[in-house]
């Protein structure tokens, strides 16, 4: 990335956070964009695709503390000037101009009449953005500096039993990589990117102005230092790709909806020999027609007739992985829940959370005559029982 094209893009807007963001916002953002515009997300849709490649590349320099420093400066730099018709020339050297007056970019025609005093201010400035890279070769040092590769994060759904019992799910990722045709050189097979002749690769040019000496971005490599003759065309000389790869992940048991798991060394490769992200698998679990869940125990809800309750049974309850036979006491409540030892949640500490049975009476929707008769008779029988006693007497009626 060269100074030149990072002045045609706005990485912020890109992004959608403020110049003034922190790492974690842009961290936030780009991982939400990253999300929504995810190939495997939106397959076939090309304007996902391409906002998915630029908030990657927007998030390659804002997330790298040197790199957007520079474009921070480089930001500053030409925004100001943009307006005055002058810089406007920047954007265009084409090559056909070549050599120092590429494009237009004078700094002796816009400065030259501010010889008093302040001129000397820009040439610091200049030699303070692209100095550097001449002094002891800053720049290329830091494009060849190991970097871990960047943490990745994607999901994945999976079923409620999958969720108690464990499951190995294959999980199809795209990430940007380096471009496997031309090996991150932007440059055909066969042929390479040579040295830049005008700045003897060093990405800068040093052009003198009376007792000034001026810095400014390589007119004809626009920083680089290299010039691409002949580009990839899988990556358009970019040297990075777009990666779809395989993976099958090993979802641990007991895994609950919204968590994470981390895949150590899964995430995008490192740069010159620096080791690999990580990459976060967020789980979605679909509930259960009939379980839920609360914490490591099962729940679930049996409906039950009012004699059995009153009169007290043996019920034969589901389990995610068989049945089990529940003694329910007679005169036990409706909407009780009664605990199945063991019958859970795998834990992480290892054992089993346990079901929870909660007994809820059904009341029929219509009643024949003899039902009704039976009920009736029931009623003066237990006439003397008011339901309500305890409640009107904690009412004090
Ligand atoms: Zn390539
Ligand atoms: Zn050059």
């Amino acid at each position: 990335m060269s100074a030149r094209e990072w002045l045609d893009k706005d990485f912020y807007a890109e992004l959608g956070v403020s110049s003034d963001a922190s790492a974690d916002e842009i961290k936030r953002a780009y991982r939400k964009l990253a999300r929504e515009n995810h190939p495997d997300a939106n397959p076939g849709n090309s304007r996902a695709e391409n906002k998915f490649k630029a908030v990657s590349e927007a998030y390659g320099v804002l997330s790298d503390p040197e790199k957007r420093k520079q474009y921070d400066e480089a930001r500053k730099l030409f925004a100001s000037g943009g307006g005055q018709g002058g810089f406007g020339g920047f954007g265009s050297p084409g090559g056909a101009g070549g050599g120092a007056g590429a494009g237009g970019f004078d700094l002796g025609d816009l400065f030259g009449g501010a010889q008093g005093g302040s001129t000397g201010g820009f040439g610091d400035l200049f030699g303070g953005l692209f100095g550097n890279r001449r002094g002891g070769g800053g720049g290329a040092a830091s494009a060849n500096r190991p970097r871990r590769g960047a943490d990745v994060e994607t999901e994945v759904r999976i079923d409620f039993a999958e969720s108690v019992h464990g499951a190995t799910v294959p999980l199809r990722l795209s990430s940007p990589a380096t471009c496997t045709t031309c090996h991150g050189a932007g440059a055909r097979p066969g042929t390479r990117p040579r040295a830049c002749p005008t700045c003897s690769a060093e990405g800068v040019v040093t052009r003198n102005q009376g007792a000034f000496a001026f810095s400014e971005p390589c007119p004809d490599c626009r920083g680089r230092g290299t010039v691409i003759d002949d580009p990839c065309r899988e990556c358009r000389g970019e040297g990075v790709s777009t990666r779809t790869r395989t993976l099958t992940v090993r979802i641990p048991e007991g895994v609950s909806d919204g968590q994470r798991i981390r895949l150590a060394g899964q995430g995008e490769p490192g740069r010159n020999g620096a080791g690999s992200g990580d990459l976060y698998v967020v789980v979605h679990v679909n509930p259960h027609e009939v379980f839920g869940r609360s914490g490591d125990d099962l729940t679930i809800t049996v409906p039950v007739t009012y004699p059995e309750l009153a009169l007290g049974t043996t019920l034969t309850v589901p389990t995610l992985d068989g049945k089990v036979t529940l003694k329910v006491q007679p005169g036990t409540a409706s909407g009780r829940t009664l605990r199945v030892r063991g019958k859970g949640i795998g834990k992480k500490s290892g054992g089993n959370g346990d079901m929870l049975v909660t007994l809820e009476v059904a009341v029929p929707s219509k009643l024949d005559g003899k039902a009704v008769e039976a009920l009736r008779a029931y009623e003066r029988e237990t006439a003397e029982h008011d339901p309500r006693s305890e409640l009107n007497k904690l009412l004090g009626r």
